[in-house]
C-alpha cells in the first residue's frame, strides 16, 4: 500500500487577489517540487471529487452554506476583510473539502495506506457558522464527521500543526469526546484562541489540548513539547483515525509567523504522529493542507511531510 495525494489544478482557481499570502502559487510551488525530486512517481495520485451540500452541513449551518453559494452572485469580493474570494471560489472549496472526502475513502477501502489532500483554500478557521483567515469551509472538520458517519469510525484524533490556532475545529467538536482536537500554535497570536485553558466542555472536557508556543520557539524546544504532549493525549484516546491540519507557517522562513521549524521539524513530528497511527490506527492518516507562506519552506517542508509517508510506509511492507 502506498502513500496517495489529492490534487485537482482547479484548486489554483481560487483567487485572492495580487500580493495575498494564501495564493495559487502555494500549490504550483509545492507539485513543482514533488515533480523535481522523484517522489511523485512513487505516490498515487487521486482526483477529488466535488463534496455534496450534505457533507458541509455536517459541520456547518444551511446558512453559511448559502452564504458562501450566493456570496459571488450577490457582488461580494471577500467574505472577511482577509477571506476574499473570486468567481470560482464556492465551487473550489467544495472540490477541496472534497478532496479531503476522496483521501478518507481511499484510505479506508485500503487502496492507499495514508495520504495528503494538497486542497486550497484551505480550512482549519472556518467556524460552523462563519468564514475567516482565508478559510471557507472546514475541510478537516467535515472530514472527522464523514469518518464517523459515512465509515462508522468511532473516535478521530486531529492534529494541527498549523502555525495559527485551528479556532474553527476546536469549536465544532468543543463538546465532543469523540473527536480530539491537538494544535501546537504560536500565542498569543491570530486568532486570538488557544490557551491551555481551552480544554473542551461538558462532555467534551479535556478532548481539546492546547500546546501554545512562544515566539522564538526553536525546533528542538518545540518538536520535544510536541511529542510528550501528544503521546499523553492519546494515551487514553485510542484514535480510529487520525486527520492532520498540516500547515507548514511555523517554518522559520515563514513570512506570518515567528516559530523557528524546518523541514526536518516536519519529518520529524509526521514521523511521531506515524507511530501513535501504526500503533491505534492501522497507519490510518490523511493530512490536509492548511497554511505555509514561504514558496521555498512551503515545498520543502511538504516533500519532508510525504517522504516520511512514503518511507514509512515501505519499512512496514
Ligand atoms: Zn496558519
Amino acid at each position: 500500500m502506498s502513500t496517495g495525494i489529492i490534487y485537482h489544478p482547479d484548486y489554483l482557481k481560487h483567487q485572492t487577489g495580487h500580493g495575498h499570502p494564501e495564493s495559487p502559487d502555494r500549490l504550483i510551488s509545492i507539485m513543482d517540487r514533488l515533480g523535481e525530486t522523484s517522489l511523485l512517481k512513487e505516490l498515487s495520485l487521486i482526483e477529488p471529487r466535488p463534496a455534496g451540500e450534505e457533507d458541509i452541513l455536517l459541520i456547518h449551518s444551511r446558512e453559511h452554506l448559502e452564504t458562501i453559494k450566493s456570496a459571488w452572485d450577490k457582488g461580494f469580493t471577500s467574505l472577511t476583510p482577509d477571506t476574499p474570494i473570486s468567481e470560482e471560489s464556492f465551487r473550489i472549496a467544495m472540490l477541496a473539502v472534497g478532496g479531503v472526502l476522496a483521501g478518507i475513502d481511499r484510505i479506508m477501502t485500503g487502496e492507499i495506506r495514508n495520504g495528503m489532500a494538497l486542497v486550497r483554500p484551505p480550512g482549519h478557521h472556518a467556524t460552523p457558522e462563519q468564514s475567516m483567515g482565508f478559510c471557507l469551509f472546514n475541510n478537516i472538520a467535515i472530514g472527522a464527521r464523514y469518518l464517523q458517519k459515512k465509515h462508522n469510525i468511532e473516535r478521530v484524533l486531529i492534529v494541527d500543526w498549523d502555525l495559527h490556532h485551528g479556532n474553527g475545529t476546536q469549536e465544532a467538536f468543543y463538546d465532543d469526546p469523540s473527536v480530539l482536537y491537538f494544535s501546537t500554535h504560536q500565542y498569543p497570536h491570530y486568532p486570538g484562541t488557544g490557551s491551555t485553558h481551552e480544554k473542551g466542555e461538558g462532555k467534551g472536557e479535556g478532548f481539546t489540548v492546547n500546546v501554545p508556543m512562544r515566539a522564538g520557539t526553536g525546533p528542538e524546544e518545540f518538536v520535544k513539547k510536541f511529542r510528550d504532549a501528544l503521546y499523553e493525549s492519546v494515551l487514553e484516546f485510542s484514535p480510529d483515525f487520525i486527520l492532520i491540519s498540516a500547515g507548514f507557517d511555523a517554518h522559520k522562513d515563514d513570512p506570518l509567523g515567528e516559530l523557528l521549524l524546518t523541514e526536518d521539524s516536519y519529518r520529524e513530528m509526521t514521523q511521531i504522529v506515524l507511530e501513535i497511527a501504526e500503533k491505534a490506527c492501522k497507519g490510518r492518516i490523511l493530512s490536509s493542507l492548511e497554511g505555509g507562506y514561504s514558496l521555498t519552506a512551503l515545498a520543502r517542508s511538504v516533500e519532508a511531510h510525504l517522504r516520511a509517508m512514503t518511507d514509512f510506509g515501505r519499512q512496514k511492507a
